[in-house]
């Protein structure tokens, strides 16, 4: 499913694998610590190879922990994109802690990212809503609102933003959320 700004800008909404997409940036779900793990962070670094691990490696000597609603960035080493934003989502829990905020941030660091740098493309998985469970429904209202904003007010460089989604119930809620009609 597709949503143009007036000036013609894209977001995307479509299900599959974020590593076999081509973007000039590719955001990865990571945890603060930098150090891999499972989800989308594994397959990612699975399939980027040592050379975005070394990066990686590199700026956690550097900074220690990344922050929950920031992001560092990498080259993309196999993938096939410039770079990897690695953005730390809020872990849920229930909502009292700033979580929504926070995940607005981990979209909105990204898109600063990769205006900064020039970029035409990037590339989100839902961020937040495997392991660190935020709730669906609630990450898709965050993550199109974010992204649409952006496309209609901020965008530069940015032409397209795609929200890759691994599974189908996914991507039907994300595309409801997009359509603005019930789930
Ligand atoms: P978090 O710890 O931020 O919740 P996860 O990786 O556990 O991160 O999950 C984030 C989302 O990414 C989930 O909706 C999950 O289904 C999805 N996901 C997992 N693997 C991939 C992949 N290869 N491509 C796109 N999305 C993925």
């Amino acid at each position: 499913m597709i949503w143009r700004s007036e000036a013609g800008k894209i977001l995307q909404i479509e299900q599959g694998d974020i590593t076999r997409v081509e973007a000039d940036a590719i955001v990865n779900a990571a945890n603060s610590h930098l150090a891999g793990g499972g989800g989308v962070d594994g397959a990612i670094h699975r399939a980027a190879g040592p050379e975005m691990r070394r990066e990686l490696d590199a700026i956690q000597a550097r900074i220690g922990t990344c922050p929950t609603g920031q992001a560092v960035a990498t080259g993309a080493g196999l993938l096939p994109a410039r770079f990897i934003f690695h953005t730390v989502g809020p872990v849920w829990s229930g909502g009292g802690r700033r979580e929504a905020e926070l995940l607005a941030s981990c979209y909105r660091v990204c898109l600063a990212m990769a205006e900064e740098r020039g970029l035409e493309s990037i590339a989100f998985p839902a961020i937040s809503t495997g392991v660190y469970g935020y709730p669906m429904r609630g990450g898709a209202e965050i993550a199109i609102g974010e992204i649409r904003r952006h496309l209609m007010e901020g965008a530069k460089s940015l032409g397209r933003a795609s929200l890759v989604l691994f599974g189908e119930e996914a991507l039907r809620i994300h595309e409801a959320v997009l359509r603005g009609g019930a789930v």
